[in-house]
């Protein structure tokens, strides 16, 4: 099949790639270059399957596929919040031009939706019927309703032009090739721990989050993709920890001498998440495979090589 990628440089983009070669498809990255690298994808440059586009989102583009996987956007806080106007614009303009896309190819079209959608959740776990506790003028509003209204141009566009589509919602994801300086917890005390620095825990760290490895929410892209379920189809692994714990197995993992330090809470942080992943199992036969112990060990492995810091 001939796939695009959408945000292909990026984190999750560039492991979807890796897959989606390796089962040897035609493959388009689309990618603006926002916080994606070329680096994420230089090892299939030239090859003959492989294309690399650059192009924002927010203007139109045509082009013939089969499958479309939009997944432009940025992700961590500190990106999204940037530039707010562009982030929203990303998310309305852009998924109303890839589905667009999809509609006049007849391609199938899968949303890289999030966790965030339920906002500050008094549900927990959260499955995919809780509507959320979304404030809609935030500072994470930009991302969280940008997200929400993606998810309702899929439903939109599935009822009304018959768009064949796929919505996951992703939970926290961690592993090579997160950026360094993207501000997101794993990769912050990761490289914190490994230059000797203090761990910003913000707020008193007992915050939940549940984190899973990159090649499992891969996984269950893929299988989703080529399932016949529509979604909204949570993937996530239910390990739920503290930010503090998390903190600790990092500082122990890299460096029991540095410090653990306490700063101001971030404004509509999130108090607890964990993903009801009842669905994915069931229509997916789908569930995390990696212990975060594993998935950290690999993680720590890539930060040390990248920021060439020797064990
Ligand atoms: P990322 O920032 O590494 O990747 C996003 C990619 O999109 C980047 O390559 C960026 O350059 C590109 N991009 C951004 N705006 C664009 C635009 N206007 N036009 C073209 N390209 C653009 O983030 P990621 O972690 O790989 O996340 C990928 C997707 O998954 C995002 O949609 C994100 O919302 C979603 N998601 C990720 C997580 C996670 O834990 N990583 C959790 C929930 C949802
Ligand atoms: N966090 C932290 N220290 C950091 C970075 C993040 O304590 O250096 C916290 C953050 O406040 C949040 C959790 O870790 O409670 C996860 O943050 P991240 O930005 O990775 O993901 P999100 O909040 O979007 O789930």
């Amino acid at each position: 099949m001939r796939i695009l990628v959408t945000g292909g440089a990026g984190f999750l983009g560039s492991h979807l790639i890796d897959r989606l070669m390796e089962a040897d498809h035609e493959v388009i990255c689309l990618d603006n270059f926002f916080t994606g690298r070329k680096n994420n994808i230089q090892h299939w440059m030239g090859h003959p399957k492989f294309e690399l586009i650059r192009h924002d989102i927010t203007e139109p583009i045509r082009l013939e596929v089969d499958q479309i996987y939009h997944l432009a956007c940025p992700a961590s806080p500190i990106h999204y919040q940037y530039n707010p106007v562009k982030t929203i614009k990303t998310n309305v303009l852009g998924t109303m031009h890839m589905l667009g896309l999809a509609k006049r190819v007849k391609a199938r079209f899968f949303l890289a939706s999030t966790s965030e959608v339920y906002g500050d959740p008094d549900v927990h776990p959260q499955p995919e019927e809780y509507r959320g506790n979304v404030n809609p003028i935030g500072i994470r509003s930009c991302y969280d309703e940008g997200k929400r209204v993606a998810e309702t141009l899929a439903f939109d566009y599935y009822r009304q032009n018959g768009v064949d589509i796929r919505v996951v919602r992703i939970f926290n994801t961690y592993g090579p090739r997160m950026l360094e300086n993207d501000g997101r917890v794993v990769s912050n005390f990761i490289a914190q721990a490994l230059r000797g620095k203090p761990l910003t825990v913000y707020g008193d760290g007992s915050q939940t989050r549940s984190f899973c490895y990159v090649s499992d929410l891969i996984e269950g892209f893929i299988r989703l993709m080529n399932s016949d379920q529509t979604g909204p189809i949570n993937i996530g692994n239910p390990g739920e920890y503290t930010i503090l714990e998390l903190a600790q197995k990092i500082q122990h993992e890299i460096n029991p001498d540095v410090d653990i330090v306490f700063k101001p809470l971030p404004q509509d942080d999130p108090k607890q998440r964990q993903p009801d992943i009842t669905k994915a199992k069931t229509y997916l036969g789908w569930e995390p495979t990696v212990p975060l112990q594993d998935g950290l060990k690999h993680t720590i492995d890539y930060f040390r090589e990248y920021l060439n810091i020797s064990p």
